[in-house]
């Protein structure tokens, strides 16, 4: 069998990723600054494209057998793209790279779980759009409407 994942520091990518997101992914990491990248090579990510539904990032909290004493525990990011994907241009794709990182950057930074409140999207979509992705943004809220109509958006749970 072939190997299921494979790892770039603390990520681990679905070896099966569709070659789109592939390619976002590189574009995505390639264009945010040092700090940015610094910032997210840090956490422990496991990028997959099998979502149904939405886009989303999971917390998973791993008890770690080796710091069972100190009750230290990882924190493991898995950000999951919706099969839908496919359907999108290469630029709205990098856009929805850059939304899902910026959910995860307010969890990370701010403690704010932006998927399931209100403004949540629009503060993504914010955050996303100052590390220059306003382009790609735009594309990619207007082609999920032009797919799936106004009041689907992205497709979160929450809307
Ligand atoms: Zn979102």
């Amino acid at each position: 069998m072939d190997k299921a994942w494979y790892e770039v520091g603390n990520w681990s990518l679905d070896a099966n990723m569709s070659p789109k997101l592939d390619k976002a992914l590189t574009e995505f990491t390639s264009r945010i600054d040092d700090e940015m990248f610094q910032r997210f090579g840090q956490e422990f990510i496991c990028i997959v494209d099998c979502a149904i539904g939405a886009s989303t990032i999971r917390p998973l909290d791993v008890a770690c057998a080796p710091h069972a004493k100190k009750k230290f525990r990882h924190q493991v990011y898995i950000m999951i793209f919706r099969r839908e994907v496919e359907r999108l241009s290469e630029k709205a794709t990098l856009g929805e790279v850059a939304h899902e990182f910026a959910h995860l950057l307010l969890r990370l930074d701010h403690k704010i779980d932006s998927e399931t409140i209100p403004t949540g999207e629009d503060m993504a979509d914010t955050l996303a759009v100052s590390w220059g992705f306003e382009e790609e943004i735009n594309l990619n809220l207007a082609e999920w409407e032009a797919l799936e109509g106004p009041t689907r958006g992205r497709g979160h749970a929450a809307r």
